[in-house]
């Protein structure tokens, strides 16, 4: 890496003993240098830090007066390590220990000239301790303590010399003895330095305006990124100067309190628009320093989402060199490489802390009270990037927050066998260890793996844990989205537009399988031991679920593959006669125009429906086509492809007055709309389990009678079998014949019970008002065009779209690689339907579920603008 141009250096003016932003003082004077160590930062010690080093120093050395102006110069250790700079020297270390959870305070021997006249106790008299005739060199050397002293940074008092030592186990550690000359220097206050540097402040003041003003009309909108801390802070104030008046924060919705109540006062626009943490971080376990998940659900989608509304622009953002070694070359603008909508441009990234906290404090703005709590960085309260020492501070300031991640913690440490120290030093915050902190493990015998995380405990060496599950859930008005979620896992995986295809099974359906499993698996209707009575009972319990779900109690309700096995018992199951005629429409799925064709070898016709205009069935093509008579009606209740419903209750009115038997390929409308078969009038229902939240390999075919001969033959069918024939068991088991998907149909059960209890209308109205705004939010760009029904009333959750110029299947492909987005692309088994509307390529299709939410909606339409806008 190039080498970045920071500064490594911190001038002081001794005759103003103030510290310097550039190399000369207002006075006149040229300043010193001191050396500082990476990344450079440096920063004034607030409020909370001069308490903490006023009471260490107390407890260590009596009451030591510490000047007003105390800097503070972060550096790498295991956890807070900060040099102390007081009067322009360095003073000593405050130390953060994440295991004893204590600070301390480790005194250099360039403090002794300011603490010695003050000094009541910690200092150690070494002669008391050596033999008088002993004319060993001290400095650098280790001796034993002929009485006990308290472990710690000490004062060495040695025949009129003076260092500073470490005792520990019965030893001192002396580091140098010299001469010491005390002193009391003048102490001046923060104001007077901001005087002696306004020469500077104004420098960089200037600059950072020109900056702004070089790159505000970049992009056609112009804003700031406002984060609440210190460093946007003063970009805002400064980007207000420019004349840049738009500005926004993401609320993650794990912010502190004080941080959100500093935004609004601030005037600053409030986006929530993210995820929900913590029914996530239940999947995905907690996020760390170099496994930052979070940043994508709470961060960064949302501000696509917010990007997307405003479209192209410029955004003022707060980074700086010195925050971390890795920002240490950013540039002046930078293109966000997850957005090409906006351009990042950082006016103040060569201001250390120290300059920004002088600047505002200059320009009397108003800062974010947590600093002066003891905060030195400003974000969300369980932030993986914090230190153990931050963490402990909002800990006092928040223990409601804290005690709430805290319980997660160890909860996920219980569940996943993690040692001790997870929860309790804060290992939790990475996934592969850094050497700092496997030195500390090695230190307190926790097992670090070869790729540095940490090895669990085996699970019978866990204890059980005691800690009452603790979840939040922010459940809209009517429809509990947040609960709903929980119970499906997966959808914290992507964003999962392709429900259509296959839904996902929450976890009662999921244990349902698992017990089948565990406890009792065994064939159905076969033998008289208790497994098998349990299995049959539940899996004829699913039956009578799922005929109870669709009003289907009168007739029969057959468990099948899926629908196209459904349909096909049918194909085959009715005794056809050369001549007889089948309806279907332009609508089908494959499943449910294959069987009917294949039927032409026994002589039956096929006649196919068309559409409007508007996406609609043309029913009148279809009365028409019925007065001519027909033996099946074979439709669709929605379209899967792209979305229609149709008038199944009229075609069933009309079918019974033409004396036509009529077939429902319910697979698109079951799962989603309220359904009832005691409203509509057909005599075949064919739907897929699969796609209403139950397992896959279920299907189901409802019959009203049994009018049809069963596919195939055999076990578990029958009553009784003689030398030549068979007596057909009641119900459904005659066109079950063969050990049947016992787990699924028991599943299948508990995915309706899913449904009920969520409530069909819900469900529906949900992905109605979804559907509205996708379609709304997509037909605003030009180059995308719809394919879907006008009216809400007429369409599923199904929206097919195509953008000019693109394949869609390259569309998806990008959906998923850059914005997790998983949706269908192609004909949806409908070719025939694609090339109706003139659709060689097929179309895109996102489709919605009960779990889908407006921000997976909004993430959709966003990206598409993007793809759109970059054709
Ligand atoms: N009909 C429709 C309307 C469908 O959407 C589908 C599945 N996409 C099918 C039939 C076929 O369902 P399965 O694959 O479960 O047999």
């Amino acid at each position: 890496m190039r080498e970045p141009a920071v500064k490594k250096i911190l001038f002081w003016c001794d005759t103003c003993n103030i510290p310097l932003l550039g190399r000369r003082c207002g006075c006149g004077a040229e300043g010193r240098s001191i050396p500082l160590l990476e990344p450079y930062d440096l920063r004034p010690a607030l409020r909370a830090d001069m308490d903490l080093i006023r009471a260490l120093l107390l407890a260590q050395f009596g009451d030591i007066p510490i000047p007003k102006i105390v800097i503070l110069n972060k550096s790498g250790g295991t956890d807070r390590a900060d040099l102390i700079i007081m009067h322009g020297r360095r003073f000593g270390w405050l130390l953060f220990d994440p295991v004893k959870r204590r600070y301390s305070l480790d005194i250099v021997p360039e403090a002794l000239p300011f603490l010695l006249p003050f000094a009541k106790k910690g200092i150690l008299q070494l002669d008391e301790h050596l033999d008088q005739t002993s004319k060993v060199r001290i400095g650098g050397k280790r001796f034993p303590l002929k009485t006990p002293v308290p472990e710690g940074t000490c004062i060495i008092s040695y025949r009129k010399k003076y260092g500073t030592g470490i005792v520990k186990e019965g030893h001192v550690r002396v580091k140098e003895l010299g001469q010491v000359d005390p002193v009391t220097p003048d102490n001046p206050d923060w104001k007077k330095v901001i005087e002696q540097n306004r020469y500077h402040l104004k420098l960089l003041e200037r600059d950072a305006l020109r900056i702004i003003k070089a790159h505000i009309h970049d992009r056609p909108v112009a804003n700031v990124s406002f984060s609440g801390g210190k460093d946007s802070t003063a970009v805002l104030h400064l980007a207000r100067k420019a004349g840049v008046t738009s500005a926004f924060f993401i609320d993650t919705g794990i912010e502190l309190p004080e941080t959100i109540a500093y935004i609004e006062s601030m005037g600053v626009p409030i986006i929530r628009k993210a995820g929900d943490f913590f029914a996530a971080v239940e999947r995905a376990g907690p996020p760390g320093k170099d496994h930052r998940w979070c940043c994508k659900l709470l961060k960064l989608h949302p501000l696509r989402l917010y990007l997307s509304e405003i479209g192209p622009c410029v955004t003022f953002q707060g980074n700086r060199w010195y925050e971390s070694w890795n920002r240490a070359d950013l540039e002046e603008t930078s293109q966000n490489p997850a957005n090409p909508l906006q351009l990042n441009v950082s006016p103040i990234r060569n201001w250390r802390a120290l300059e920004v906290f002088l600047y505002l404090w200059w320009q009397n703005a108003k800062i974010n009270p947590l600093y002066e709590m003891g905060l030195e960085r400003i974000g969300c309260y369980l932030c993986p990037a914090m230190l153990e020492s931050e963490y402990e501070t909002i800990r006092k300031i928040h223990p409601d927050l804290t005690d709430k991640w805290d319980s997660f913690l160890k909860r996920w440490a219980m569940k996943t066998g993690m040692p001790k120290g997870f929860t309790e030093y804060g290992l939790w915050r990475w996934r592969a260890l850094p050497p700092k902190m496997r030195e500390l493990c090695r230190d307190h015998g926790i097992t670090v793996e070869k790729d540095y995380t940490l090895r669990s405990i085996p699970a019978e060496e866990r204890k059980i844990p005691d800690i009452a599950e603790e979840i939040v859930s922010i459940d809209e008005p009517g429809y509990p989205i947040a609960k709903i979620r929980r119970d499906f896992p997966i959808v914290h995986e992507a964003i999962y537009l392709d429900s259509a295809a296959m839904s996902f099974s929450p976890e009662p359906v999921v244990n349902a399988l698992i017990e089948f499993e565990h406890r009792y698996r065994a064939n159905v209707g076969r033998g008289v031991h208790r497994f098998t009575q349990i299995a049959t009972q539940r899996y004829w319990h699913a039956h009578t679920k799922v005929a109870r779900f669709i009003h289907g109690e009168a007739g029969t309700t057959v468990f099948t593959k899926n629908t196209t096995e459904s349909i096909n018992m049918v194909a085959s199951g009715l005794d056809w006669q050369p001549g007889d005629r089948v309806i279907t429409t332009i609508l089908e799925h494959h499943s449910n125009l294959l069987p009917w064709r294949a039927l032409a070898a026994k002589g039956v016709e096929l006649e196919i429906i068309g559409i409007n205009n508007d996406y609609t069935l043309n029913i009148d093509e279809l009365k028409e086509t019925l007065s001519k008579g027909a033996r099946l009606v074979a439709i669709t209740h929605a379209s899967n492809a792209i979305g229609t419903i149709t008038p199944v209750r009229e075609i069933g009115r009309l079918c019974r007055d033409h004396g036509a038997l009529l077939l429902i390929d319910a697979a698109q409308s079951v799962p989603h709309i309220p359904f009832s078969l005691q409203e509509i009038d057909c005599d075949f229902c064919c739907f897929s389990g699969h796609k209403m939240l139950g397992p896959t390999g279920t299907g189901i075919l409802w019959m009203k009678e049994q009018n049809i001969n069963p596919l195939i033959l055999g076990g578990g069918m029958v009553e009784s079998v003689s030398q030549d024939g068979y007596q057909s068991v009641e119900g459904y088991g005659r066109y079950e014949a063969g050990t049947p998907n016992i787990a699924g149909g028991i599943g299948l059960g508990v995915a309706v019970d899913y449904l009920e209890e969520i409530g069909m209308e819900a469900i529906r109205q949900h992905e109605e008002e979804l559907t509205t705004r996708l379609i709304d939010g997509l037909s605003r760009f030009k180059g995308v065009t719809i394919y879907a029904p006008a009216e809400p009333e007429n369409r599923i959750g199904v929206v097919s779209f195509t953008i000019d110029g693109l394949h869609p299947h390259e569309v998806a492909e990008r959906l998923d690689a850059d914005a997790e987005i998983l949706v269908r692309s192609g004909y949806h088994c409908c070719q025939p339907l694609m090339e109706r509307l003139g659709l060689p390529e097929g179309t895109v299709r996102a489709s919605i579920g009960l779990y889908t939410t407006e921000n997976e909606v909004d993430l959709l339409i966003a990206a598409i603008k993007e793809i759109n806008q970059g054709r």
